[in-house]
């Protein structure tokens, strides 16, 4: 029997897709002990599209600095200061949030790199990965939760296929969108049936296709870029009315693939090299509360939509950047169970919010009567306000997520709630000079995932300075000057901030 029988895991992942694994990097952070299981037997994505869940978002790109992570990313990704919403034409301007964050972009990251660096940590942190392993039914007690399923072993060419049995204090379904733990658990889910489907493959194009082709015409929609992956294949996605075949799992060949961009773009693209032929439609759904007992859930399994403007995996890791400091706290005995019901509190609305975006786009991807022709060319002019693509951009990269309910539960004797200019907003990455003559980011501060206690020098403090407010799990900052321009959001009247191992504002003091 494998070893992972015997042992109580702390917590225990179903699915190592990019979500799964980026909170096993989380949780290990917290110093407690992550099983992942996964039914595929592969470590890689074997026949998987390699760009797949290509674009990063600001946010997220943050919350990969604040790991460290960062630089290992943008060794092997592109970048955009724009992007498109809904193929208007009026594009949506990242470069302009630049008195926001310093990822003032977006980022383009093949889902088969972004996969191998989070796996590559997550194995240095010393997660146990069990591959083959198929969780096919979910039992939960009052203190911990059983996980039951076949796995297959692959010896020397043959498989054999035994049952197991594993056993977590808390488990977190990360297994996509027809997650097994979903439906076992019994969580609710809403859907909207598709009314359009996509084609999508990775191909290398005989002509120059330039670095980003995205075009709506009579013909249909494409959306193409051109990915730094060593196939040299670009991502392409087309859609054209008269291929709209709603059976999502039909398959197509190159040859007409080729033939439906031919028709959108005027010329033969001359595709070759194929890989990921799929199709993907614009069903949507999502759960009602992210939470069963000890059962979570996290990334596709809680939502799917449209992959619009690129978000679900986007939308996945900073949902599991939420849980992972509030699963270690309540497991190291640090914070009360309640604490965990704010993980859906928190992230509920943010998931029904891309929803409702990827929702409307799909109306501008595919629109082609009048009315919804005007509503394109309404939009095309809304966004050509500032202030207006400011407001959409920060929204699509998740920059302006804010959880403003304070967390009394663990709220520190002495510390205030901050005002709600501030309670919960994502503290800016602001640089700041230390009393020690460091300049340093805040991301340096949140390396370990812990809180970051900023006690400002320059302000008279009541007391406790230095003092942890979360014993052990607080890096505690002397600031002497917050330097830059967006500091702002830092200059209100308490001589001391903590932020939260998620990097969004926590308590302060007078
Ligand atoms: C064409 C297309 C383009 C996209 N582009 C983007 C983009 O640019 N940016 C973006 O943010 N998102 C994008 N997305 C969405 C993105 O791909 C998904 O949101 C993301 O892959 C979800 O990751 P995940 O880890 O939640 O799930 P998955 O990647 O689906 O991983 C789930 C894992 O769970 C395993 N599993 C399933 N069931 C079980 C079981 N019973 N037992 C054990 N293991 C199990 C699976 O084998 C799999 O490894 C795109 C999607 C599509 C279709």
């Amino acid at each position: 029997m494998p070893a992972m029988e015997n042992q109580l895991y702390d917590v225990i992942i179903v699915g190592r897709g990019p979500v799964g694994l980026f909170l096993a990097c989380e949780l290990l952070l917290q110093d407690v002990s992550v099983l992942v299981v996964e039914r595929r037997l592969a470590m890689g994505l074997g026949d998987l599209p390699e760009t797949r869940a290509c674009i990063v978002h600001a946010r997220t790109q943050e919350i990969l600095a604040a790991r460290g992570l960062l630089p290992t990313f943008n060794k092997v990704s592109s970048k955009t200061n724009w992007w498109h919403y809904g193929i208007l034409e009026t594009r949506l301007q990242f470069g302009a949030l630049d008195d926001e964050t310093l990822e003032n972009h977006v980022m383009f990251t093949p889902q088969s790199q972004t996969e191998e660096i989070l796996l590559r940590r997550a194995l240095e942190l010393g997660v146990v990965v069990q591959l083959g392993a198929k969780v096919k039914s979910l039992d939960q007690s009052a203190d911990e939760v059983t996980l039951r399923g076949s796995l297959i072993k692959d010896t020397n060419g043959d498989s054999i296929e035994e049952d197991f049995t594993v056993r977590g204090k808390y488990v977190v379904g990360c297994d996509g969108w027809r997650s097994s733990v979903r439906e076992l658990a019994k969580f609710n889910w809403e859907q909207r049936d598709a009314t359009h489907v996509m084609w999508s493959a990775e191909a290398t194009p005989g002509v120059d296709m330039g670095p980003f082709n995205i075009t709506k015409n009579d013909a249909g929609i494409l959306i193409m870029c051109k990915m730094d992956v060593p196939s040299g294949r670009s991502r392409i996605a087309c859609w054209t009315p008269s291929r709209n075949d709603l059976d999502a799992t039909e398959p197509f060949t190159l040859e007409e693939f080729n033939q439906a961009l031919t028709e959108i773009t005027g010329r033969d693209n001359r595709l070759g090299n194929p890989k990921g032929l799929a199709r993907f439609t614009n069903m949507s759904g999502y759960v009602t509360e992210y939470r069963k007992g000890r059962v979570f859930l996290g990334g596709d399994a809680a939502h799917r939509h449209l992959p619009a403007g690129g978000q679900g995996m986007n939308l996945g890791i900073q949902e599991v950047n939420n849980l992972a400091w509030k699963l270690g706290a309540v497991i190291r005995g640090e914070a009360p169970d309640t604490l965990l019901d704010t993980y859906g509190s928190e992230r509920l609305s943010i998931a029904q919010g891309v929803v409702t975006n990827t929702t409307a786009q799909s109306l501008l991807f595919f629109a082609h009567t009048r009315p919804e022709t005007a509503i394109r060319e309404s939009l095309n002019k809304i966004l050509e306000v500032p202030e207006a693509n400011r407001k959409l951009a920060l929204e699509i990269s998740g920059l302006s997520h804010a959880y403003p309910a304070p967390l009394e539960m663990i709220r520190p004797e002495g510390w205030d709630a901050l005002p709600k200019e501030l309670s919960g907003k994502r503290a800016p990455d602001v640089k700041v000079r230390t009393t020690d003559g460091d300049e340093k980011y805040l991301h340096d501060f949140l390396k370990g995932g812990k809180w970051v206690q900023f006690v400002f020098s320059d302000r008279h403090s009541t007391g406790n300075v230095g003092v942890p407010a979360f014993v052990g799990r607080t890096e505690v900052v002397s600031v002497a000057e917050i330097l830059g321009n967006w500091g702002g959001m830092y200059k209100g009247p308490h001589s001391q901030i903590l932020i939260r191992p998620d990097g969004h504002f926590g308590f302060g003091k007078l």
